[in-house]
């Protein structure tokens, strides 16, 4: 039996879980990455190399998360670390956002969080070990315009992780969350870039002066993953440039 990690990175295919995935194998951790998209998820593991394993997974379809961790746990062993990242993000006016689209949000935000970590969960029980790192956001620490269901979503996932912190620490499971502050990607550049109003408020509150970088992202999680942090559970971590804390 293998003595390296295993880890489950869902959303690892491209952004913060790539990030995530990239920083996890460059340490010897193998990792398995999940997503809905299979050339998307080819394509990371091509660049992640042997040690990247990819499987695809809607979490959103809560019914089929019992037999994947199953199928993963036959596959690999065991599951040391799991990383919930997977998310998505909807920017509408409140009166706008219909039920199905605050739902959907809600669903893949918040409820496979619960049912992917209880089922692996599940599996860390039978070692008395593991780690479980949630993804946060800046919309959890103050009010944020126009992304309702996300802010709910990301605000819940900061009490899921003390909930789960508190029930699952004494039986040698921590669980602990990352808030990222403004990362850059493609994506959050241009967005700000061509809003010069936001970019002034979002650099303004935040004491470091730039954004952020994937890979910070990632480090975090490596931290938060390694036996450095064995005294760390029920965290939040802000890795935001002082965002959180900027006047
Ligand atoms: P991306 O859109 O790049 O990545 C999101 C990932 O989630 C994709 O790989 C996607 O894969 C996966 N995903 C989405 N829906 C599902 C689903 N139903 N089932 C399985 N996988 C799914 O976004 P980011 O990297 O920016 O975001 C990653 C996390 O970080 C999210 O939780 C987000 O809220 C959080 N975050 C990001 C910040 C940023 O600045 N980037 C700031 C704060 C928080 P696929 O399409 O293959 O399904």
């Amino acid at each position: 039996m293998s003595t390296k990690k295993i880890a489950l990175v869902t959303g690892g295919g491209s952004g913060l879980g790539f990030a995530i995935a990239q920083q996890f194998v460059q340490h010897g951790i193998t990792t398995i990455i999940a997503g809905r998209d299979m050339d998307k998820l080819n394509k990371a593991k091509e660049t992640l190399g042997s040690d990247c394993h990819a499987r695809t997974c809607d979490v959103t379809n809560l019914a089929s998360i019992p037999e994947f961790v199953n199928g993963l746990v036959q596959d690999f062993g065991q599951i040391d670390i799991l990383v919930n990242n997977a998310g998505i993000n909807q920017k509408k006016e409140f009166t706008e956002v219909t039920d199905e689209e605050f739902q959907r949000v809600i669903s893949t935000n918040l409820c496979a969080v619960f049912t992917m970590s209880r089922e692996v969960v599940k599996d860390m029980l039978k070692r008395n070990s593991g780690c479980i790192i949630n993804i946060s956001s800046m919309a959890a620490q103050y009010g944020l315009p126009k992304v309702i269901a996300y802010s709910a979503s990301k605000t819940a996932i900061d009490g899921l992780t003390r909930a789960m912190a508190v029930e699952l620490s004494p039986k040698g499971i921590r669980v602990n969350a990352i808030a990222p502050g403004f990362i850059y990607s493609d994506m959050t550049a241009t967005a700000l870039n061509s809003d010069p109003e936001r970019k002034a408020k979002v650099f303004g509150r935040t004491p470091m002066g730039h954004m952020g970088q994937p890979e910070d992202i990632g480090q975090a999680a490596l931290y938060l993953a390694s036996d450095g942090a064995k005294y760390v559970t029920g965290v939040v971590l802000p890795v935001d440039g002082g965002n959180s804390i900027g006047f």
